[in-house]
């Protein structure tokens, strides 16, 4: 698809501007698929982020008071360009992030879900009046928009990440300056385009490439940046956390997980297979809400094995573009390494590969989809985020056993269980630290509900009504002397 239908764009979009870097310089995107070079993006810096950040000041001051209505027209009017562009939009997707075209499609319609969504949300922030102690007084409690938004999002969402940003903040009346990953920028580059083409004011939305510390360091030390929202690792989140400390920023913060998937005896076995089966190989096991350990009860252990290493060998890898591919690419030979890496210590530790294991034959950065069991606590896989096509299987004869296991970690995103026990659906509720559980499902994202983590996987949440909220100051108002 040439030129992706006009949405690959190759600039930033500053104050309503699309503008290379001030050095002139650039830097190449790679298609993960083909190890070719799909073009070039600015690599911009903190002069740019200024300017960008100066802009979306400015267009604020009306952006913020502009009508709800208008606000909620440009919304509806952006949700509809997403899925009139659904397919160029997954194309350019599947070609910077190597994902399958079909999870590349349901990449957009779930971004344009998000958008709907904030567009009907953003009508129902209201505030409260409060029965005041004495009766001259009323006391008011209302919400405004917080101001100037910095977005940094990563690569393996480069669509719906910036969705679940975008959306609130331009809902609410806040103006924003994001910043896509550097090895995904188009789909985040498409959003700019679709935003000026629907009609969004100058400066209400800007864009920038580039060096991450220069864009990311300007975004932070910046007093008119009033939030920051960042999707990412856990040890970038910390650190723009510190940073954002120097100017009290809000933040809000989407960081990594190590999710448990749980299957109990009583579990029904074709149900826990196929939510396993998504929840583990989605975008090539590349997902914060990735299955990292397979936990199962030694009665149904060996049955689910033999069934799960079944699917998993029958997985189609390939370009993501071709009919019928299940499995892309992985990101690049780092993500690849840290799986080898992985393999090899569960293996020297005990563990035994049952399929997969390797590289993919078909050279680049594809894997084998692959199963190890025997895992074990002192297994890399135990603690690290796997990001990758390797499902890691632990045994365990007890509930407090599993449950022990499965908060054993420092990150508390998703976690999984498989149990037709009702009793057990509440102690795991109540008993798993994760900030989302699915019971008898492995894919749980809906923009109705609030997606987050506690511990180490994050602050805030993204999506449901809360998603609303973290875009939003609360003031109170005591008016006094009104007689009574
Ligand atoms: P990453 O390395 O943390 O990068 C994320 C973004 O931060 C990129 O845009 C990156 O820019 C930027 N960045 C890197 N260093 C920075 C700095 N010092 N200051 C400001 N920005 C900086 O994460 P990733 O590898 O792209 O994404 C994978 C991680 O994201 C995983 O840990 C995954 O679990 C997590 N994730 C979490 C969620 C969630 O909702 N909880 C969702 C998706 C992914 P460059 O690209 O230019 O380096």
């Amino acid at each position: 698809m040439s030129n992706f239908n006009g949405l690959m764009l190759e600039a930033n979009l500053i104050g309503g501007a699309w503008t290379g870097a001030d050095s002139g310089e650039t830097i190449a995107v790679t298609n993960p698929a083909t190890g070719e070079t799909l073009g070039q993006i600015p690599a911009s810096g903190a002069d740019e982020t200024t300017r960008a950040i100066a802009a979306a000041k400015d267009a604020f001051a009306t952006w913020s008071r502009t009508d709800l209505m208008a606000r909620v027209k440009l919304l509806q009017d952006l949700h509809d360009a997403l899925l009139d562009n659904q397919e160029p939009l997954a194309q350019l997707l599947t070609a910077e992030q190597g994902k399958p075209l079909f999870e590349a499609r349901g990449e957009i319609a779930i971004g344009s879900a998000y958008v709907r969504w904030f567009a009907e949300r953003g009508r129902r922030a209201e505030g409260e009046i409060f029965p005041a102690p004495t009766a001259d007084r009323r006391l008011l409690v209302t919400h405004h928009p917080v101001g100037v938004v910095g977005a940094i999002t990563p690569w393996n969402f480069p669509s719906s990440m910036l969705a679940r940003k975008l959306a609130p903040a331009l809902a609410v009346g806040c103006t924003v300056v994001a910043k896509p990953a550097t090895q995904t920028p188009y789909s985040g580059l498409a959003w700019g385009k679709l935003c000026e083409d629907v009609g969004f004011p100058a400066g209400v939305v800007n864009i920038l490439t580039g060096s991450a510390r220069a864009i990311g360091g300007a975004i932070m030390q910046s007093p008119d940046v009033r939030k920051v929202t960042f999707t990412g690792s856990t040890e970038v989140g910390k650190t723009l956390i510190r940073q954002s400390a120097d100017t009290v920023k809000k933040v809000s913060m989407e960081l990594g997980g190590n999710a448990p998937f749980i299957v109990f005896d009583d579990a029904d076995l074709d149900a826990a297979i196929e939510g396993a089966m998504v929840a583990k190989y989605r975008n090539m096991g590349q997902t914060c809400v990735c299955t990292n350990r397979f936990i199962v009860q030694a009665g149904i252990h060996d049955a689910f094995v033999q069934r799960l290493a079944e699917a998993t060998g029958a997985l189609v890898v390939g370009d993501g573009t071709e009919a019928g591919v299940q499995q892309g690419p992985l990101i690049d030979n780092t993500a690849v390494e840290k799986v080898e890496t992985m393999i090899a210590d569960a293996v020297e530790k005990g563990g035994t590969v049952v399929t997969g294991g390797k590289r993919h034959g078909n050279g680049g950065t594809y894997f084998q989809p692959t199963v190890v069991t025997g895992a074990t606590g002192d297994m890399m896989f135990a603690t690290d985020e796997i990001f990758g096509p390797l499902s890691a299987v632990f045994k365990f004869e007890t509930e407090d056993e599993a449950l022990a296991a499965a908060n054993a970690t420092e990150y508390g995103l998703a976690a999984y269980a498989y149990t037709n026990d009702l009793a057990r659906v509440f102690r795991l509720n109540e008993g798993l630290d994760y900030g989302m559980i699915g019971i008898n499902a492995g894919l749980i994202t809906t923009v109705e509900a609030p997606f987050g983590g506690v511990k180490e996987s994050g602050i805030g949440k993204e999506g449901g009504s809360q998603g609303l909220e973290d875009y939003l100051d609360t003031k109170y108002t005591a008016i006094a002397g009104l007689g009574g």
